[in-house]
């Protein structure tokens, strides 16, 4: 059955996403066909906000990230760069589902470790370097609302600090074991891994659920 959904998505690939391919994603993700579908709604608005297309493109997804501000940073392009799993300069609907799933409360931490690995090597290069380092230290700044009070040399000092007790290797950058290891002694750093309202997204489109041909069982999946 999932075999013969594949195919008929494949072959009407030019066609907006279909309910086989929701399913599909269903079954490979944390999220149920319900979820799928609510996400679809989100797409949608997200895919429209710069260039009207069936594509979240850069400038889409750095208007939704920045709250507006077309401010671009490292840290967003990185992530951009994280969605568009195929790198083809776009996100497909099916990008967006995957990476989506990694910040469901539901999804294993080993993905989410992984995954903010990969966000915080900013230039690709299979480490987390002081750079990296540096936008990690700020968000979490940021988060506890300390950025404003500290001085750029006093950030940068906590940045040297961290980086020095993390650096076990000492080749001053951060490769996946030490990464790994910060992460078991600082569970925080992977807090913005998770989204909670990712539990609750059909709540956020509840019109969704009473439109859909989706089977009512599928809602308690
Ligand atoms: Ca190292």
């Amino acid at each position: 059955m999932r075999s013969l959904a594949r195919c008929f998505c494949s072959s009407n690939a030019k066609h907006p996403p279909k309910f086989e391919e929701h399913a599909i994603l269903a079954d490979e993700t944390t999220f149920s066909v319900n979820e799928v579908e609510a996400l679809y709604i989100l797409f949608e608005q997200l895919s429209s906000s710069a260039i009207d297309d069936d594509f979240i493109h850069k400038e889409d997804f750095l208007l939704a990230i920045s709250n507006g501000s077309s401010k671009q940073n490292l840290l967003s392009e990185r992530l951009f760069d994280l969605f568009d799993a195929k790198r083809k300069g776009v996100i497909e609907f099916g990008e967006f589902v995957r990476a989506l799933h990694i910040f469901h409360p539901d999804a294993r931490e080993a993905e989410k470790i992984s995954f903010a690995f990969r966000l915080y090597d900013l230039r690709h290069t299979g480490y987390i370097e002081r750079e990296g380092l540096k936008e990690m230290v700020l968000a979490t700044l940021r988060e506890h609302e300390l950025d404003l009070c500290l001085s750029i040399d006093a950030v940068e000092a906590i940045v040297d600090k961290t980086l020095q007790e993390v650096d076990l290797k000492g080749d001053g950058k951060i490769d996946e074991e030490e990464w790994k290891d910060l992460v078991a002694k600082n569970p925080s750093l992977i807090k913005n891994m998770t989204l909670p309202c990712l539990r609750d997204i059909t709540l956020a489109f509840p019109h969704f659920v009473v439109e859909s041909e989706v089977p009512d069982s599928e809602l308690f999946r």
